[in-house]
């Protein structure tokens, strides 16, 4: 049977989240800042058309700001997480068949559907902004690559609506797509392939296959069969444990002092174990990294310290432990620091941790349900509710966030109030 899939993607999400809790934002230029307020990572159409670029330092565009009144936004990751989730939530029931592909995006199985797939698409569309409030644009096809493409003319081509099939006009489109903008083309695949005469996508889809191939190996290959309308990409859906924890920051402001970097990296393992833990993972390897401020635009000084654990764990506290000792090796009196990261690996399912003959195990029933208990009452009352005394009250080097906007969905003391 000829498989179907939908993409769908939030538009705009960053700024949609933010409009959603906030209408006088609709119509109006919107960008969403970087950590720390350093670039614009997501903007509105209105901030497009102003010529605000993506990616771009915010302070080289406070002329554009001001001039277009652009209304500028701290990322407020713990919205766009929230509406995420209820975005999701919404697909999964359209159809049981669905991979969430990232925080706005989402591949959906439509095999089997009766009817129209564009008329399916135009409910979902309905639905998820009127439940949810975020507009989002739907692309059908029959591989999961061309659902891809068609997401693109349904974004941007207006008279679609938000939805477009195209199943029926795949030549069309494709002969016209760069073929830099084909999912799963890095941009280095697309020099090379331009370098031997194939610009667009249709250009692709008709190459060599003993070509492709050779140069482009086997994932490439499947490109191209998914160009010509096969499946090779099935849907992913089962989420697979992650296999490293990476929680890394760049202070709000310049650290020198080990104390502060220390309340820093015990924060930084806290939501590494958080992870963990709700991966039902225990690790064991730690790693962490500081950063020092570039001196004279050469690159930034990077130091590391590493060990292993010698029970693998998830339990915070002991963690911590081993986070402070590795910082003590690494730090330096003197240098300016502007990041620190750690990371866990090294990453074992809970239930299979392997003994030590030699080292005791600090993760016993007791600190389990410590921890179950802690991670329950951050997750029905808010990420920081309950936070290891280690990680810091005041938090002077926490990242600027001068604007972000109150987490409306996930904190009691944020709720949105309503004047009647
Ligand atoms: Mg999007």
């Amino acid at each position: 049977m000829q498989k179907l899939f939908a993409l769908v993607d939030c538009n705009n999400f960053y700024v949609s989240c933010e409009r959603v809790f906030n209408p006088s934002l609709a119509g109006k230029p919107v960008v969403v800042l970087s950590n720390n307020d350093g670039c614009v990572i997501a903007r509105s159409n209105e901030a497009k058309d102003a010529g605000i670029q993506m990616g771009q330092p915010i302070f080289q565009c406070r002329d554009l700001v001001s001039k277009h009144n652009v209304r500028v936004f701290s990322s407020n990751y713990c919205l766009y997480g929230d509406i995420s989730g209820r975005v999701m939530d919404i697909l999964s029931h359209f159809t049981p068949e669905m991979e969430i592909y990232s925080i706005d995006e989402a591949f959906l199985c439509m095999d089997g559907i009766s009817g129209d797939p564009a008329d399916y698409a135009h409910d979902i569309r309905h639905i998820v902004k009127k439940w949810v409030g975020v507009p989002v644009s739907v692309g059908i096809g029959p591989s999961k690559t061309l659902a891809k493409a068609a997401a693109v003319v349904a974004k941007k081509v207006s008279r679609h609506e938000g939805v477009f099939d195209i199943t029926a006009c795949a030549q069309d489109i494709l002969s016209v797509m760069d073929v830099a903008d084909i999912w799963g083309i890095g941009r280095q695949y697309s020099r090379f392939l331009r370098q031997h005469g194939i610009e667009t996508a249709l250009d692709l889809r008709d190459a060599d296959d003993t070509w492709i191939r050779k140069n482009l190996k086997t994932p490439g290959l499947r490109t191209v069969m998914e160009l010509r309308g096969i499946s090779c990409i099935p849907l992913e859906q089962s989420q697979a444990p992650k296999k490293t924890i990476v929680c890394s920051r760049s202070f709000g402001r310049k650290v020198t002092d080990l104390d502060e970097l220390k309340e820093a990296a015990s924060a930084y393992v806290s939501r590494a174990a958080e992870k963990l833990r709700a991966q039902k993972s225990a690790a064991s390897f730690i790693e962490v990294t500081l950063t020092e401020f570039p001196f004279n635009q050469g690159a930034p000084a990077t130091h590391i310290a590493s060990m292993d654990i010698p029970v693998a764990t998830s339990y915070t506290p002991e963690l911590i432990s081993y986070a402070k000792a590795l910082l003590e090796r690494v730090y330096k009196k003197g240098p300016v620091y502007r990041k620190a990261g750690i990371m866990l690996s090294g990453i074992v399912p809970r239930g299979r941790v392997q003994a030590s003959l030699f080292h005791p195990c600090h993760e016993g029933p007791r600190e389990h349900v410590l921890m179950e208990t802690v991670d329950a009452i951050n997750a029905r009352w808010g990420t920081g509710t309950i936070v290891c005394a280690a990680s810091g009250s005041n938090r002077p080097w926490w990242m600027r966030q001068a604007h972000r906007s109150p987490r409306f969905t996930t904190s009691w003391k944020e709720l949105p109030l309503v004047k009647a």
